[in-house]
């Protein structure tokens, strides 16, 4: 079966390129928020375009795909990331939909890995095209990846992504460990009750086989469809309970970073390390150091955000550099305390569904 992957159109994408490290901007200011969190993750979606049909996140038939000429430029992408890092961010995350589909990637991995405070270069991916990507995303500079995975058996994995390709992203996860400058290799299932039960043991097997990190994120309410149900939360606490019950103990690991979203633990011996992500059960937002940037050039403040906060345009109106960093320097001064999920009637849906904000 042929699934055409949704084209994106061939832009201009003249990066400077070079090796040697860029200049910071002159900006001053400080991300810092109301509830004195400071903003160092900057999750940047370059396309809302996928290849995939997940089921908790868009319908079969995809979404309405944003027009290309207001999607950022990948100029105009390593503009903001470099006043944003001049601002306080640390940690960019390259996200969608899905980051792969857009041609010319690893230029713009290479031109961001340029930017002088920036510690750590990620990127989110369903894994569909790692194999053919993957060494020239390590020697572009990615330095960590995360690879979207929620099932090892082929039919639960069509059945979730509407796609049979589990095979193609298991390829890319054993390629990229030919790469080691690209570490940890985490893999993410979202964590589905009566679909991910029976799955736990094999993922937790495949983490002391693999050098890949296995992390659980509870299924949050993003999906395009609206159906997300409280009931079909499967817990970071139940799943572990799985693991020790059907496998094996678990021990945290120690010296976490407390604004990690995960919770890392691994078994007696050292071999094998699992993640839980219990935005739900146990939320983090008490230590969130995240903003978003939409394809679109629109920051969100917070993966439930309502409002946004517009860049694209005045960047394209010809604001400078301090005009575009006040803009994030306001967004981040609203950044909202929490998501709302568990307080019935006050959670509002987000105004945008995951795969047009990244994740
Ligand atoms: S829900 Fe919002 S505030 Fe909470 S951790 Fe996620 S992004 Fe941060």
């Amino acid at each position: 079966m042929t699934i055409a992957l949704p084209m994106l159109l061939e832009r201009t994408e003249a990066l400077p390129g070079g090796s040697e490290k860029l200049q910071s901007t002159d900006v001053h200011g400080e991300l810092v928020d109301g509830f004195d969190r400071h903003i160092e993750d900057l999750r940047i979606s370059i396309t809302d375009r996928c290849n995939f049909r997940c089921t908790y996140c868009m319908p079969e038939e995809g979404l309405q795909w944003l027009k290309s000429d207001i999607v950022l430029t990948f100029p105009e992408i390593v503009r903001l990331a470099r006043i944003g890092v001049d601002l306080g961010i640390r940690e960019i995350r390259l996200t969608g939909g899905e980051p792969t589909l857009r041609p010319g990637l690893p230029s713009l991995i290479r031109e961001l890995s340029r930017i002088p405070a920036l510690e750590s270069l990620s990127l989110t991916t369903n894994g569909f095209l790692l194999r053919r990507l993957a060494g020239d995303l390590a020697e572009a500079g990615l330095t960590r990846i995360n690879v979207s995975l929620d099932t090892l058996q082929h039919d639960k994995f069509h059945q979730i992504t509407r796609r049979p390709f589990l095979d193609q992203v298991l390829a890319g996860l054993e390629e990229l460990e030919r790469h080691p400058t690209i570490r940890p290799i985490k893999v993410n299932a979202v964590a589905m009750r009566d679909f991910t039960e029976e799955d736990v043991v094999a993922f937790a097997r495949l983490a002391r086989r693999k050098p890949y990190v296995i992390r659980f994120i509870e299924f949050m309410p993003l999906d395009a469809d609206g159906n997300w149900e409280r009931e079909r939360v499967l817990s970071g606490r139940e799943i572990k309970a799985i693991i020790e019950r059907d496998f094996m103990p678990l021990v945290p690991v120690p010296g976490q970073n407390p604004s990690s979203t995960s919770r890392l633990y691994r078994f007696p011996d050292g071999i094998g390390e699992i993640g839980f992500i219990n935005p739900v059960s146990e939320p983090f937002c008490a230590t969130c150091n995240r903003i978003r940037l939409t394809a679109d050039g629109q920051i969100r403040t917070c993966l439930f955000s309502i409002e946004e906060h517009d860049l694209r345009r005045p960047m394209r109106a010809g604001a400078t550099d301090q005009e575009l960093a006040d803009i994030f320097l306001r967004a981040v001064a609203h950044k909202e305390k929490k998501h709302r999920i568990n307080e019935g009637e006050q959670f509002q849906r987000a105004s945008r569904s995951m795969s047009q904000i990244g994740g």
